[in-house]
């Protein structure tokens, strides 16, 4: 005799309850769900109109992952309550932090000029353009004041190793802080390398300084982009690069690309050419609508679709290159996996909701200008100072971060409220970006049915669900790319 009833013994009679969720069509028929926390099921129409109904039946292979993904619940059930309150919470866990990333804009001047350059850089003699040691005091000020226990300090330019001197004074002196202050202490330089030198080298060493550098491509691609006196910015990168994982180690080289117009027709030859030089992984990034990329017009000279098609052609061969042995990663696609596919969220500042714009990263300029993000010091450099929160010099931590300017882009922008945004059925995987719709529509939360970030977006999340509907091993693939950023 059997020690268990039949199946029919412990199925519900009762009708299940529908928890909170959206949907929106993909390809053909099928439709995504998804809810609040990020979980997502790809669900034909039949069945959708059927769950909508309360009429799928329970035997249906769907049930089974619609309850463990808590769309639906018996009335009288607590715990999905519970388990989506705490998904939730985990999901939202970084906002207790405040800020980690502090960017000290150490100079405006740079040896390249990059017609997409997005800080309006000066030429490298106009010192006027750098920051002082009592600016970065206050900065400092400023930093140890965020309750985070992680900080992340980056410099950036222009070329911030044109003011190598600032860089040094900064990290010893937040260091020398830092004994106190007992934080996990991080530094970034985001440099193109043309300017290393054996003396820079041995300070990251000893510091532990990680640099973040720009690849456009090969060579003729790179140095077209990024043009600088002796046209040698590609062979003072390769130089500089190899110099810098001897002594740091090869993880301690970052690199990131912008595409162009001349990048569109030639995205396999980009990959192609970070995996020559030791990259595990690519971020395939738009232009973004600032700095000179909007005033030499390099921001319209493609659109969305040609963009996407670039994004899409990388993406497949990407996958090509891992299903050929040779692991290699789309980084923009790891983050949106990340919340696609597991509770946590990367905290990547142009996908997280309320807005990261000062909350999880904020600028110190050159002049003691304080700004929301990377993009608002940008837009300011182009005449608009309206995400300018402040000056370090006159202004206390509060008066900066309980600003008009901060706290109306953070509330307004809030994407679970906004106009179509708190209607979508990817709001969970999105952002806000209220410096970016505030650059294109002057409103911060712009017109989404014309935003080319919406576009953009909504177009990789689909791309993203339906290859791992369509292909186990690529769905495999994007479980690791998920849990490795
Ligand atoms: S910006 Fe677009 S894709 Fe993102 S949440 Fe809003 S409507 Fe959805």
């Amino acid at each position: 005799m059997s020690k268990f009833q039949g199946l029919d013994t412990y199925r519900r009679r009762d009708t299940y309850e529908l928890l909170p969720f959206k949907f929106d069509r993909l390809e053909d028929d099928d439709y995504v769900i998804t809810n609040m926390t990020g979980e997502h099921l790809v669900v034909p129409m039949p069945e959708l109109h059927a769950l909508l109904a309360k009429k799928l039946a329970q035997d249906h292979p769907l049930y089974a992952s619609l309850r463990a993904k808590h769309f639906i619940r018996y009335a009288d059930e607590q715990a999905p309550l519970d388990l989506l309150a705490l998904k939730l919470r985990t999901r939202l866990a970084r906002l207790t932090g405040f800020t980690s990333l502090h960017i000290f804009v150490v100079t405006l001047r740079c040896d390249h000029s990059c017609p997409y350059c997005q800080v309006s850089r000066r030429m490298d003699s106009e010192s006027s353009f750098d920051m002082t040691p009592d600016m970065a005091n206050k900065a400092l000020d400023f930093v140890f004041s965020s309750p985070n226990p992680a900080i992340k300090i980056e410099f950036q330019g222009g070329e911030p190793l044109l003011n190598f001197e600032m860089v040094r004074y900064v990290v010893e002196t937040a260091k020398q802080r830092n004994l106190k202050e007992r934080r996990d202490l991080e530094f970034v330089i985001a440099t193109t390398l043309s300017l290393l030198t054996d003396e820079v080298l041995a300070f990251c060493h000893k510091h532990n300084i990680i640099l973040s550098t720009s690849l456009d491509g090969p060579a003729d691609l790179h140095n077209a982009n990024r043009p600088r006196v002796g046209r040698d910015s590609f062979e003072r990168f390769e130089t500089g690069l190899s110099k810098a994982r001897n002594v740091l180690g090869v993880d301690k080289v970052s690199a990131l690309m912008t595409t162009t117009d001349k990048s569109l027709p030639r995205v396999r030859e980009i990959i192609d050419e970070y995996v020559r030089l030791g990259f595990n992984g690519i971020f395939l990034r738009a232009l973004s609508p600032y700095g000179f990329a909007m005033k030499t017009r390099r921001f319209m000279t493609y659109d969305t679709e040609r963009w996407l098609e670039f994004y899409k052609e990388g993406l497949a061969y990407i996958l090509e290159l891992n299903k050929a042995g040779i692991p290699f990663v789309e980084h923009y696609a790891s983050l949106i996996l990340k919340k696609m596919l597991t509770s946590n969220d990367p905290g990547y500042v142009d996908l997280m909701n309320p807005a990261g714009t000062g909350i999880a990263a904020i600028v110190f300029n050159y002049d003691g200008s304080v700004y929301a993000s990377d993009e608002s010091r940008m837009l300011a450099e182009m005449g608009d100072q309206s995400f300018r929160l402040g000056n370090i010099l006159t202004d206390s931590y509060k008066d900066i971060i309980l600003s008009d300017a901060l706290l109306d882009a953070l509330e307004q922008s809030f994407t679970l409220s906004a106009p179509m945004c708190s209607d979508c059925a990817f709001e969970p995987y999105c952002g806000a970006e209220p410096v970016f719709h505030h650059a294109m529509f002057k409103d911060v939360v712009g017109r989404k049915a014309e935003s080319s970030f919406c576009k953009r977006n909504i177009s990789i999340f689909k791309h993203l669900i339906g290859l791992m509907q369509s292909d186990a091993s690529t769905r495999r693939l994007f479980i690791q790319w998920a849990n490795s950023c």
